[in-house]
């Protein structure tokens, strides 16, 4: 593929190939920008059919980073890293290790965390090579408990701030008691946040293609349960995508009768234009990379090996602000609210 020109390289700083022959490691590593600080972003470990996919797709996700940490006033920059294979058979101690090795060749520029594919304890073990990794501590809870690295209970938390900010913006309330929402996806994240929902007196409907997940929300949660193409066209004032990207779309747009579109999912949005297309409907949209930065945001505070809870969950929670102010000037400038984001986290993170 033309690297240079595509739209997805988007004047990267840094695209490094790595390869270890003796582990079969084939990765790489994207550095977008870093303006604001080091790259972070996850390690993705997916059996890619072509390197014109990895490459892609690495590229795509780092560029997003770059957005979503400045966005979230975070001092950190865009990247991610991909491993060509299969995380469930070609993972080894030796291939992580030598991405290890790889991540500490770019002198910590490039700081690795959690994503599909690799786990904290992988990300553990690439840390026996290297400094530059994140997402591995064990912290305090609030709840007097300890939690492992997954961002995933952080990620959930933000979300139901940045939730609970849409529903005041679009509906006038901070009650959320009889409040009627569907979560598409109740995994890590849809989860989590359909708990916070249902504490708050929230009615869950939930999909997911997991009998074992949709019984979990439905006897614990007393969700209704509904097939993965009902939950767009039902009447409730929020849909949740925590599920898959590209929900949003042709097909689904027309169904939709929620008066709010706020969820953790990444890349929601099939294309752009649907974020005016939601507006042209008056639904309003959480762009999501602002509503779903709860986990990066949890992972910056633990960068030094100290972790000061308070400050991150603040932080966490001041996604509500970001997106009442997205939700302001969208209306102000008569632009969608995805397009309002991207112009804010432009406006943080390139040189004046
Ligand atoms: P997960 O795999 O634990 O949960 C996803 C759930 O969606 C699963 O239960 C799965 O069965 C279900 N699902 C898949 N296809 C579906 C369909 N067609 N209809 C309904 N349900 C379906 O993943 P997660 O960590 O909870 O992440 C959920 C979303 O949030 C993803 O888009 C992810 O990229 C995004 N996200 C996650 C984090 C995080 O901290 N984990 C951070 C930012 C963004």
């Amino acid at each position: 593929m033309a690297v240079f020109g595509s739209r997805a390289f988007d004047n990267h700083e840094q695209v490094a190939f790595f390869c270890d022959p003796d582990s079969g490691l084939r990765a790489i590593i994207a550095i977008h920008n870093t303006n604001r600080g080091p790259a972070l972003g996850g390690c993705r470990m997916w059996p890619y059919t072509s390197e014109d996919e990895a490459i892609r797709d690495v590229l795509r996700l780092s560029r997003g980073m770059t957005y979503k940490s400045a966005v979230s006033n975070l001092n950190l920059g865009g990247g991610k890293a991909v491993i060509i294979g299969n995380a469930r058979t070609d993972k080894t101690p030796e291939l992580l290790h030598a991405m290890g090795r790889a991540v500490h060749r770019l002198g910590g520029r490039y700081i690795v965390a959690e994503d599909v594919g690799t786990s904290v304890e992988d990300i553990r073990i690439i840390g026996e090579q290297t400094a530059h990794v994140a997402g591995i501590l064990d912290k305090q809870t609030r709840a007097g408990g300890i939690r492992s690295g997954d961002p995933s209970p952080a990620t959930a938390h933000g979300a139901f701030f940045g939730l609970r900010a849409a529903v005041k913006y679009k509906l006038g309330t901070d009650d959320l008691q009889g409040l009627k929402v569907a979560v598409q996806g109740v995994g890590n994240v849809g989860y989590r946040l359909a708990k916070q929902l249902h504490e708050a007196g929230a009615k869950l409907w939930v999909s997911d293609i997991y009998e074992d997940n949709l019984l979990r929300a439905a006897e614990t949660l007393g969700a209704t349960i509904v097939g993965a193409d009902d939950i767009y066209g039902l009447d409730v004032d929020v849909f949740a995508p925590c599920a898959l990207g590209a929900v949003i779309n042709d097909a689904t747009l027309p169904q939709l009768r929620a008066k709010v579109v706020a969820g953790a999912a990444n890349n929601q949005l099939s294309e752009d234009r649907h974020g005016k297309e939601l507006m042209g409907r008056g639904i309003l949209y959480a762009p999501d990379y602002v509503i779903n930065a709860g986990g990066i945001i949890d992972i910056s505070y633990e960068r030094g090996g100290s972790y000061d809870r308070d400050a991150a969950v603040a932080h966490m929670e001041g996604i509500y602000d970001t997106l009442i102010e997205i939700f302001e000037r969208s209306a102000a400038e008569g632009l969608p609210t995805n397009l309002i984001a991207d112009f804010v986290a432009e406006e943080r993170f390139r040189k004046k």
